[in-house]
């Protein structure tokens, strides 16, 4: 039998991965190629090492042009109407002639086995709108890992001109916290309820928010959901204000009819005229970024730790004699430190 040839294959894909490398893209990114936007974040995403480094210099390229668009978190449980709201508010956005780009974060996937955000058909409208760029992110084995891959996601889209991010997540614990670290305005998505308005949602997201919107308020869910804007009100009142002067506020909309998402826009561009104004907006975003970077070398130390196989297996010893009451805790970690910080100068 005929041995099939691959060499036009071969020499096609060498010619692709060629064009992959950062400075290429940089530049393809840079004149709004949204198939070199989606390769970029794929190198950033990827587990391979030589990807990784490629993906370093990636980011670093896009850097200096990246900080110029509102980077908004959405969160809600499944099911409030996340992805038709960011239908909804994304052709608000767009017909304001700017361009849109959506990361979804899913913590579920990749954890728990299922993928929450990638089963359905999702934002139909704007998925074939050339001015916006949709991105799931892949199931990641830990929420860090998605999280540092979706920051470095925004500084590859804002180097290719997206005046809004907008961040997506699944409301089911942390993942509010991760978001609400990587944006300038967090929008959180709540039902009304039957009675009781504050059930199930963590008082601590609450706190959170730049602005509750309470969706499906149509119909006759209408008077349901206006009660429960004055019971999320009251609540929110509670809270201490913000340092950065805004007050939270509570919406309602409908995003299946696009009842009050002119409002919910508007609302945005004064949240962000207003604390620029007064310089809130910088001070978030340095805030932001000293943050990433303690975590980023809290996680190198630690990895640097872990990763290595003679001090993980002292860990193991010492735990042993710990647990037997032979050595303290302390006595115990300061041994473990100190044959850490001997193996390093010996490097
Ligand atoms: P997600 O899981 O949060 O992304 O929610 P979806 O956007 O997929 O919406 C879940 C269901 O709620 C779908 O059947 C939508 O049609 C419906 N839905 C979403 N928004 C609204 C709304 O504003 N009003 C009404 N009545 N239904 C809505």
């Amino acid at each position: 039998m005929e041995k099939p040839d691959y060499s036009d294959w071969l020499n096609k894909r060498k010619e692709h991965r060629k064009l992959l490398n950062p400075e290429n893209l940089v530049e393809r990114i840079r004149r709004g190629d949204r198939v070199a936007l989606a390769e970029g974040i794929t190198l950033i995403e990827s587990e391979l090492e030589e990807d990784q480094e490629k993906g370093r210099r990636l980011v670093a390229l896009c850097l200096p042009y990246s900080g110029q668009s509102i980077r908004i978190g959405i969160t809600g449980v499944p099911g409030v109407g996340k992805s038709t709201f960011i239908e909804s508010f994304g052709k608000q956005i767009v017909s304001s002639g700017k361009k849109l780009a959506v990361l979804a974060i899913d913590p579920s996937s990749g954890i728990s086995g299922g993928s929450i955000l990638g089963d359905k058909t999702r934002m139909q409208d704007l998925s074939v709108n050339p001015n916006v760029f949709i991105r799931p992110s892949p199931a990641g084995k830990s929420l860090g890992g998605v999280t540092k891959k979706t920051r470095e996601s925004i500084f590859l889209c804002e180097a290719a001109g997206f005046d809004y991010i907008i961040v997506e997540t699944v409301g089911v614990g942390q993942s509010e916290t991760v978001v609400k670290s990587m944006v300038d305005f967090f929008l959180l998505l709540m039902l009304a309820g039957a009675g009781d308005e504050l059930q199930g949602i963590k008082k601590g997201i609450m706190e959170m928010a730049d602005a509750v919107v309470i969706n499906k308020a149509d119909g006759e869910n209408l008077r349901v959901a206006e009660r429960a804007a004055i019971e999320y009100k009251n609540a929110l009142h509670l809270f201490h204000p913000n340092q950065n002067e805004w007050i939270p506020e509570v919406r309602l909309c409908s995003g299946l009819e696009g009842s009050g998402i002119t409002d919910i826009y508007e609302m945005i561009v004064r949240f962000e005229r207003n604390t620029k104004l007064k310089g809130w907006f910088d001070v978030n975003r340095n805030k932001q970024s000293s943050k990433w970077l303690i975590e980023a070398l809290n996680e190198m130390i630690l990895d640097s730790f872990y990763d290595d196989p003679d001090c993980a297996s002292r860990l193991l010893s010492i735990k042993t004699k710990v647990l037997e009451g032979k050595l303290s805790p302390y006595a115990g970690a300061e041994e473990l430190f100190a044959h850490y910080l001997k193996k390093r100068h010996e490097i």
